[in-house]
């Protein structure tokens, strides 16, 4: 039986669930089916203020608290989150389509994991001692910005929301976070169950709406930072909000990302990259090695290995756990998929599994793969954001390399090679913030993560993640009789 997705209210602030039915309706759809499973109302100007009020009142209580007490308060939210996965999972099965045998282990477990580990560091996080001339010395003390804002995108609606909550309040911070519009519930659960941990009330709080909801707190002068998971025309016009309150942002946007397999390379494992970097949640996942570079001399037999492992794809009920391919998350990301898929064929590439939509209800579309694509195809510059693989021939890894960075994004790079010293050259020349040899798409908590050029900026996740919601104080202590001209 389906669980009851629906959340208590539609916001959560001040350590409460909050409702107000004067905000425009947000009908939440199970891209499975298309059917209604709960309603959310956009955040009115009464409940944007609540939030920043409630977020501007708590944080100066919860940063004079030590890193150990707020580290415990993220630790025990990690444990509650573990405890109910499966819940967790379900609802984020049903807020987006993707199916519980990916969202059982890398969903609500990833925010896990990320307050579990910030939990962890929050107590080390320190400044410096600097020893100076005479006995005079300074010292910094690292301190939290303030009110932080999060904006997250529908692909990974919990883990967007922890990966920016943990960093963020274990250095002291207070949250206002807005989810997409279209997958609303995991941040709600996220943020009950932090209250349930002990976090005092107004430290995180989640509002509702589309961008005109992100676009009011992003301007808000009470708001410090904002951090933003999303496209690239989204996070250019939040880059030049902020810049007019000159407020850091930290932006994590879309991809075009190259994967290069060598003649050298363990085939089978690179085809496991190429379909995890791919087809993993219905390819809605921004690193995605969406331009994949074949040596020409293994391209067929790679071509021949990936379409037999396509004959494992189950797009089955999500929330059965053998279906291991879901539906995309709306009706209008099919579209585009669709439209890409168009341009593939009309541009010349060569259509060698999928491009269909299946005959059923929801948003689903067939794992699709193009061979023989060049570079100045539509399908192998635009970021299509759904389940469309680009398959294109190289001959050496000097010409590899620079069309594999022939982009103006930079988010990641994956190379398959058993030859050790070639896979570290690559790596280093990848024009990427994330690279990965002989594996795909892994990012966990402990490395950081995000994207150069187009792709973004800072990055979440690991100590990076610390610098980008603390801000330094340099305190100087001077031990002497101090002179003056006169
Ligand atoms: P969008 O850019 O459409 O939206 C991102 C978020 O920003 C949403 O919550 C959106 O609200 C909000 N928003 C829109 N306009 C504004 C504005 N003017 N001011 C403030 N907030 C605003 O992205 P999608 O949700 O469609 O997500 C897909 C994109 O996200 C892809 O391009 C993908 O590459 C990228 N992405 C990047 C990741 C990374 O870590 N680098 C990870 C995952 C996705 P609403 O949608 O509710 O209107």
């Amino acid at each position: 039986m389906m669980r009851d997705a629906r959340p208590e209210a539609s916001h959560f602030v001040d350590g409460r669930f909050l409702e107000d039915r004067e905000g425009e309706a947000i009908p939440v759809l199970y891209p499975a089916t298309g059917e209604e499973i709960a309603r959310v109302h956009a955040a009115t100007p009464a409940v944007i203020e609540a939030a920043l009020a409630s977020a501007e009142r708590a944080q100066a209580d919860w940063a004079a608290r030590t890193g150990a007490e707020r580290g415990r308060v993220l630790r025990r939210a990690a444990e509650l989150i573990r405890e109910r996965n499966r819940e967790l999972s379900e609802i984020e099965t049903l807020d987006t389509g993707k199916p519980l045998s990916e969202t059982l282990v890398a969903d609500a477990l990833s925010a896990a994991d990320a307050l579990e580990w910030f939990g962890g560091i929050a107590a080390a996080i320190r400044g410096e001692h600097v020893p100076l001339s005479g006995g005079a010395f300074a010292y910094t003390r690292r301190e939290p910005l303030g009110v932080c804002v999060g904006i997250g995108a529908w692909n990974y609606p919990t883990q967007i929301a922890a990966w920016k909550a943990a960093p963020a309040l274990a250095c002291g911070n207070a949250m206002v976070f807005k989810p997409s519009e279209t997958t609303p519930l995991g941040a709600l659960r996220l943020a009950a169950i932090l209250a349930e941990a002990g976090l005092p009330p107004g430290v995180f709080n989640v509002v509702q709406g589309a961008g005109a909801v992100g676009a009011a707190l992003v301007a808000d002068p009470r708001v410090a930072k904002i951090s933003v998971t999303g496209s690239v025309p989204t996070g250019r016009r939040i880059y030049e909000a902020a810049a007019a309150g000159l407020k850091p942002v930290t932006l994590e946007l879309g991809g075009k990302s190259p994967l290069l397999v060598f003649e050298d390379a363990d085939l089978d494992s690179a085809v496991s990259g190429a379909i995890l970097g791919n087809f993993y949640s219905t390819g809605q996942i921004c690193s995605n090695g969406t331009r994949v570079f074949v040596q020409e001399s293994v391209r067929e037999a790679f071509l021949e290995r990936l379409s037999a492992r396509l004959g494992g794809v189950r797009m089955g009920d999500p929330l059965d756990e053998a279906t291991n391919l879901g539906p995309l998350a709306t009706e209008r990301q099919r579209e585009i998929v669709e439209g890409y898929v168009r341009k593939g064929l009309e541009e010349g590439a060569r259509l060698v599994a999928g491009g269909r939509r299946p005959d059923r209800p929801g948003f689903w579309y067939e794992p699709t793969v193009f061979a023989d694509v060049t570079d100045s195809m539509t399908i192998a510059r635009e970021e299509i954001f759904g389940p469309v693989m680009a398959v294109l021939d190289f001959r050496t890894e000097e010409e590899a390399v620079a069309r594999a960075n022939a982009t103006p994004f930079g988010l990641s790079a994956g190379v398959f090679t058993r030859d050790i010293a070639r896979a570290h050259r690559v790596a280093a020349a990848f024009r990427a913030g994330t690279c990965w040899i002989n594996t795909y798409n892994v990012t966990p908590v402990e490395v950081p993560f995000g994207g150069i050029r187009a792709s973004g900026i800072g990055r979440e996740n690991g100590w990076a993640a610390v610098e980008h919601y603390t801000q330094v104080k340099t305190v100087h202590v001077g031990a002497g009789v101090v002179e003056a001209p006169f």
